[in-house]
């Protein structure tokens, strides 16, 4: 049987693009379909535009703290909003510029603006055209959950979808949703001026978050004026005088209100995949997305799905990972399969989160005392010290040979400084071989030395605990 591709790639987002950029390096013949523009959430309405929002905010805030580095304020503390909300958008620009269709028609690619709908196993149509191929890799990634709440639809809520559509800010805001969207958006607002409540179901912000490092968080956010309401469900809104009445409900049942301009939904996101008819292919799917084996193969051997649309870590680099190990396998006929046991990720807040592997309470479950935790503070790190940043903790979880099983920061550039942890935990590299690595002074990396020399002085101990007790 004869296709017109040996690749339709659905979705032109993140797991997309990375996909289509394999198909050209290994000159496949493929086409790429997009109901929308090329670059998906990650560069129109999420990473991208958040990151930026949440840069302006950490300038502005750094603006207000010019007196403690014995610089004089002058003109500094304010800012435009509108000039804000531009400047982020400028950078959506400039990012989508890297998604341009014609990058990938000169790689030999087709591009194909459109609605990809499945009629069989090998067959899309998209607007009036049919679209056949010997493979499929399906991208559609996912968009906001909007929960069932009284009123909600009546209310002008935003989600990330129209957040920086605006020109302003509003005086004050309340987030649905206390995960890292909710707390990134929540407080660059804050840091604008912006008063924020965030409400949020789980006993805590950030409840996949190690709780050590989750309440060093929560507790800049406080600082930072936060409102939280957590233990809480949202059970009403309703319109007054352009202004929103938020009602909420505590696990007591205890009802209160309070008056915001704007209300922001990011109470999670669903799978983008109705409008595939998936059923037409035989694809076999869950409310939480596309069902893959770990080669990303769907229930259909021809089909193979990834990203945001499968789960089940809806981040830019596990969709472009899953995309990888997806071609790998439609390309060369391998069977690579994902591995999901050090999955990295950051809360890029001020102070930053970063995250790889089980949590504290996970590992103790898992393992129970066949685990050892190590820990080092900002504040003994000279770096953090000068640059007044020595709030939060890197900690390091390995079992009893001092292999890295996960770690946590909190604190300054944790989104840099966890690749350290990450690369060791790749190669094997335990912390007694960590320790031995000369680290720069003064740098806040050093916080990771600090975990490993920890875990070094601990076996120096035990083994001359040992010498004596035999002699
Ligand atoms: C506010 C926010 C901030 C975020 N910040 C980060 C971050 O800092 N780091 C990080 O790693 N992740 C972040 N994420 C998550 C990240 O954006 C997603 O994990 C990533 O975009 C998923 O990529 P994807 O290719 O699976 O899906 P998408 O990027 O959603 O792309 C799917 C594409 O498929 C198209 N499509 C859908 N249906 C069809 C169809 N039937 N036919 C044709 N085309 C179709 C869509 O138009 C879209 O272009 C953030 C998300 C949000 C919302």
């Amino acid at each position: 049987m004869r296709y017109d591709y040996d690749i339709v790639i659905i979705g032109g987002g993140a797991a997309g693009l990375s996909a289509a950029s394999k198909a050209i390096e290994t000159g496949a013949k493929a086409v790429i379909v997009e109901k929308d523009k090329l670059g998906g959430v990650c560069t129109w309405s999420g990473c991208i535009p958040s990151k930026a929002l949440l840069k302006s905010a950490k300038v502005f805030s750094d603006t207000l703290q010019l007196s403690e580095f014995g610089i004089s304020p002058g003109m500094a503390n304010s800012y435009n909003a509108d000039m804000v909300m531009s400047h982020v958008r400028s950078i959506i620009i400039k990012m989508g510029e890297h998604a341009a269709p014609e990058y990938y028609e000169q790689g030999g690619m087709n591009v194909l603006f459109g609605k990809a709908v499945f009629i069989d196993g090998h067959t899309v149509r998209v607007n009036e055209e049919t679209v056949t191929g010997r493979h499929f890799l399906i991208c559609t990634g996912s968009r906001p959950q909007i929960p069932p709440i009284e009123g909600l639809r009546e209310v002008d809520y935003l989600t990330n979808k129209n957040l920086f559509d605006l020109n302003y800010l509003p005086a004050s805001i309340a987030i649905l949703g206390g995960g890292p969207i909710g707390v990134e958006i929540g407080q660059a607002l804050l840091l604008l001026g912006v008063k924020v409540t965030i409400i949020e179901t789980a006993d805590r912000l950030l409840p996949r978050e190690d709780r050590e490092t989750a309440v060093v968080l929560e507790e800049m956010l406080l600082r930072n004026g936060l409102k939280v309401c957590t233990g809480s469900k949202t059970v009403r809104f309703s319109k007054t005088d352009g202004q929103t009445e938020v009602t909420i409900e505590d696990r007591a049942g205890n009802r209160s209100g309070s008056t915001v301009e704007r209300v922001l939904v990011a109470t999670g996101r669903l799978p983008e995949i109705e409008e595939l008819q998936l059923g037409k292919a035989g694809i076999q799917y869950t409310s939480k997305g596309i069902v893959t084996d770990d080669s990303m193969k769907t229930s259909v051997e021809n089909i193979y799905a990834c990203g945001d649309a499968v789960g089940p870590y809806k981040f830019t680099h596990m969709a472009a990972y899953q995309a990888g190990i997806a071609m790998e396998n439609i390309l060369f006929g391998k069977n690579t399969k994902a591995d999901y046991h050090s999955v990295p990720w950051c809360i890029f807040t001020k102070p930053e989160l970063a995250h790889f592997g089980p949590t504290e309470e996970e590992a103790r479950a898992q393992y129970g005392n066949t685990i050892q935790v190590y820990r080092a503070e900002y504040k003994n790190n000279d770096r953090a010290i000068s640059d007044l940043e020595d709030a939060g903790f890197a900690k390091v979880i390995c079992d009893l040979q001092g292999h890295i099983l996960g770690a946590h920061v909190v604190g300054a550039k944790a989104d840099e400084v966890i690749h350290e942890y990450i690369l060791a935990k790749a190669n094997g590299i335990t912390l007694d071989r960590l320790s031995k690595a000369i680290h720069i002074y003064p740098t806040i990396s050093r916080i990771i030395k600090a975990t490993a020399e920890q875990y070094k002085i601990r076996e120096r101990l035990k083994e001359k605990e040992k010498v004596a007790a035999t002699t």
